[in-house]
This record gives structure tokens, C-alpha cells and sequence, in this order.
């Protein structure tokens, strides 16, 4: 698991390399009683692809994709990492809105919604999802679209991993060319007027720009100078998916409002922009995370400020983006709650000491809990820390839950897939 404070025990693992295999696995667990968990790419906060003493279906040998760059779709086996995705898919011109750390699992992500750089423009992973082959709690396979089990089509675009295990995603791809990055780094005492000029320039920007943020404890390089060097800083970094040559242009009137300490811009392939923080969240180390839709950037400014002070661990971070554009596009295809939600901001605190962990995860809560005044309703099911049945209910809102259920009841009647933010089927 790629969360180092995950320690749990399952009965059986069940190393899967198609749906026979997963339909067998599944049969045998419902005839032993054994509980379930299911393994995408093992990157969930919570660590939901593992229980104590269950059957752990691990997907991590079907990882392969096949392209059909004329239809503009791939197709992606259910163990897929993001990265097995983005080397498919990208020497066609073509990508698969997701993630932005390409060792993350395509499973969870896409299931949960997924986030990442090209949101704004093109919409979440899960609305890219065409097609899917599922292994339902019966062991029976199933080909998911939009005319056969339409329910459940619209219930894996967000609904999480209650519904059946997914073998195959069949994924729509876009057009992808390379991309115009340009990074800045602040003092954190500059955290107000540069956290105003980011709300106003990316409430402003057309979804082809997609700005994001970052507080943490500096680390000096080639572009943030040494006297940051392990200070409280803010990060800014936007990336411009229109004609590179204009990208200087368009972010400007960002980076030109406020004069930052050290600065970089660049132009990459889109699959290198992919990969930018792979390093940065390594297997192993243990992560605590919180996360919280939010009205605004700016009138936290003070708060986030005072957070990243008494960051408890040098390598945490408080991460915040625009959301808007075409993820706020709801056309009832999807299960996917809270698409209004303007921003996210996510207090993830990294750690390596086992005895660091209360005092990490209590940064982590104090973090997100500076920004009541501020929260927007919902959250993010893919970075739950906890899981259980009452957190599914404020991710999806009473309504949405109880349609959900309702698919649930029809293709999980036993609650067999329950290792996740669950979705009762009784309610
Ligand atoms: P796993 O831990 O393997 O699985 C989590 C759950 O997903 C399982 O319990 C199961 O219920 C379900 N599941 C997984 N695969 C399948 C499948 N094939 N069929 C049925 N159920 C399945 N999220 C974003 O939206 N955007 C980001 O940019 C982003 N970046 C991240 C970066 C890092 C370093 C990490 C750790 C997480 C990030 N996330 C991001 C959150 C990510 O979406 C979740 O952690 C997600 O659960 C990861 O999926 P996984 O397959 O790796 O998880």
C-alpha cells in the first residue's frame, strides 16, 4: 500500500489477471464468508483496498491498454496506474483527463471522480468513462453502457468501488500537445495579497489554464532561492493548454501581480507534467489527510498562513485549486456530487516516524478545521481519510446517496463491496 500507516492483515490476496479470475475469487470468498477488498493501484488515504482477514482482489497484474487513436478511446484494464494510461495513450496526441501522480491507481480514481490538470478543460476522469466490464458480487460479468445498465454506468462515474469490481474501463481521450508550465514561489507572509490575485486571475481564466497552489516548507533548487530553504512558502503553478507561445502572455497578470521570490517557466509534454510529483509522495512514507471544498482562497489567506507555520513535518502540505469549467458542467450522466464546489483544499501531512503519526493527523484535522467560516458543502470521496457510512453521506448528499443505494440494492444486495465510503444498500 502506498501508505505507510496502512498495517492490515488479509486472509487471502487473489493476484487477478482477467475478469474469470475475479469472478472465481469473488465466489469463493461469498462461499467461505470472507469478507472483500479490492486493489487498484493501492494509493487510497485510508488504505480501502486492504482489510484485516478479508479476500484482497489485487488487480496490480492487469495493467494493460489498448489504443484506438481513430475512435479517440482506450481501453484500460482495472489495475492500471495513471502513468500506464499517460504512456498509451500520449504518443497518439491524445489523453485521458486524471490525476496529476502517474503511480496513482486509474481503479479508485476514476471511480471516485478524478481530479487533475485537465478537469477545467475536458471534465473529470469519470465523465470519461464509455463503457465498463464489471464483475458483479455474483460472479456474474457484465458489459456496463450507456443502453445495457445505464444505472450503473451513471453510478461507477463517482459513485466509488460498491457496485462491482471493474475489470476494463473503456475511457474517451482528448487531444493533448504540449504544455506551458510556469511556477512561482512567496514568502508565506505574502500568502494575503498573492492568495487575492490568485482568486481574482483564476475565477477570471477560460478553461484552457488551470492554476494551482501549495503551502509548505520551502526546499531550495535551481529556481527557489536559498534563503527560503525549509520556510513557510507559497507555491503557485499554472499550466496553460492553449498555444504554448501565448502562455507567458495569459498567466501574467498572476505572476506579474505580486513579485516572487524565485520563479521558473517551462514548455513540456503533457505526459512529463503528469509525472512532476511522482517523487514527491513516495510508497512507504505515512500520510494523514483532510480535505474540504472551500467559497474562496483569499479570506483564508490569514488562516492558511498560520497552518503552514506550525506545519508539524517539513515534507506536508496544504494543496488548493480552481475547480469550475467543465467539471461544474452536470448533465445528470454522473454520480459525481458537488460539481459547484469552486475550490479544494486538502491538508495532507507526510511523515516518516511511526511516532509522529497523532501529532501529524492532528496538524492534518487543525488544518482543515481553520477553514469552517469558508467550506462549501460536500466533500471529495477519494481523499477521505475515513471511511464508513456517514462519510458517504456528506460526500453524496441525501438524495444522490439514496439513488445510489437504490443501484446498490439492485447489483450489491449483500453489501459484498463495503471496504470503501460505503453505500448501504438498505437505506
Ligand atoms: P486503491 O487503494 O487501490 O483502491 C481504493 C478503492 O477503490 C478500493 O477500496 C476499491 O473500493 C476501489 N477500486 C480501486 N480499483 C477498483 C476497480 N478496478 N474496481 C472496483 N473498485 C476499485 N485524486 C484525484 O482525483 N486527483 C489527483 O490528482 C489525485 N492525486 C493523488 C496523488 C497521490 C499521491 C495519492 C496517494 C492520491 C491521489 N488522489 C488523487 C486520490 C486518489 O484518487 C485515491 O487515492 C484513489 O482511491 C486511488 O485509487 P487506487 O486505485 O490507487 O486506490
Amino acid at each position: 500500500m502506498w501508505n505507510g500507516t496502512v498495517d492490515r492483515r488479509p486472509a487471502l490476496i487473489a493476484r487477478c489477471h482477467g475478469a474469470g479470475d475475479v469472478a472465481a475469487a469473488l465466489r469463493y470468498a461469498v462461499a467461505e464468508g470472507l469478507p472483500v477488498s479490492v486493489r487498484g493501484g493501492g494509493h487510497n488515504v485510508a488504505g480501502t483496498a486492504v482489510a484485516d482477514g478479508a479476500l484482497l482482489i489485487d488487480l496490480s497484474p492487469m495493467r494493460a491498454v489498448t489504443v484506438d487513436a481513430a475512435a479517440g478511446l482506450a481501453v484500460a484494464e482495472g489495475g492500471c496506474l495513471l502513468g500506464d494510461l499517460d504512456a498509451a495513450t500520449t504518443p497518439y496526441g491524445l489523453a485521458c483527463p486524471a490525476g496529476v501522480v502517474s503511480h496513482t491507481g486509474l481503479g479508485g480514481l476514476a471511480l471516485g471522480g478524478g481530479y487533475g490538470w485537465l478537469a477545467r478543460k475536458w471534465g473529470l476522469t469519470c465523465d470519461h468513462l464509455e463503457a465498463a466490464e464489471v464483475v458483479l458480487a455474483d460472479g456474474s460479468i457484465v458489459e456496463v453502457t450507456g443502453h445495457r445498465h445505464p444505472e450503473l454506468l451513471w453510478a461507477l462515474r463517482g459513485g466509488g468501488g460498491n457496485f462491482g469490481v471493474v475489470t476494463r474501463f473503456t475511457l474517451r481521450l482528448r487531444p493533448v500537445g504540449p504544455v506551458y508550465l510556469r511556477r512561482a514561489v512567496y514568502p508565506v507572509a505574502q500568502a494575503g495579497p498573492v492568495l487575492a490575485a490568485y482568486q481574482e486571475f483564476a475565477e477570471a481564466q477560460g478553461a484552457d489554464l488551470h492554476a494551482v497552489g501549495t503551502l509548505r516548507c520551502a526546499a531550495a533548487n535551481a529556481w527557489v532561492p536559498a534563503e527560503l530553504d525549509g520556510r513557510p512558502a507559497l507555491y503557485l503553478s499554472t499550466a496553460w493548454f492553449g498555444d504554448p507561445a501565448y502562455g507567458h502572455t495569459v498567466t501574467e497578470a498572476l505572476h506579474g501581480a505580486v513579485a516572487p521570490a524565485g520563479a521558473a517557466e517551462e514548455v513540456l509534454p503533457y505526459a512529463a507534467l503528469q509525472a512532476l510529483g511522482d517523487t514527491s509522495e513516495p510508497h512507504g512514507h505515512r500520510y494523514y489527510t483532510k480535505s474540504c471544498y472551500l467559497t474562496g482562497m483569499s479570506a483564508a489567506a490569514d488562516e492558511l498562513a498560520a497552518a503552514t507555520t506550525e506545519i508539524t513535518a517539513p515534507l506536508s502540505t496544504i494543496d488548493f485549486e480552481f475547480l469550475r469549467g467543465a467539471i461544474a458542467e452536470d448533465g445528470g450522466h454522473s454520480a459525481f456530487p458537488n460539481r459547484d464546489a469552486p475550490y479544494i483544499c486538502t491538508a495532507s501531512a507526510h511523515w516518516t516516524d511511526a511516532a509522529d503519526d497523532d501529532r501529524n493527523a492532528a496538524w492534518s484535522r487543525r488544518t482543515i478545521g481553520r477553514l469552517d467560516s469558508w467550506r462549501h458543502h460536500g466533500v471529495y470521496v477519494n481523499y477521505q481519510e475515513d471511511s464508513g457510512n456517514s462519510r458517504a453521506m456528506d460526500t453524496y448528499g441525501g438524495p444522490r446517496y439514496r439513488q445510489l443505494a437504490e443501484v446498490k440494492r439492485k447489483y450489491d444486495p449483500h453489501n459484498l463491496f463495503r471496504g470503501n465510503q460505503n453505500i448501504r444498500p438498505s437505506e
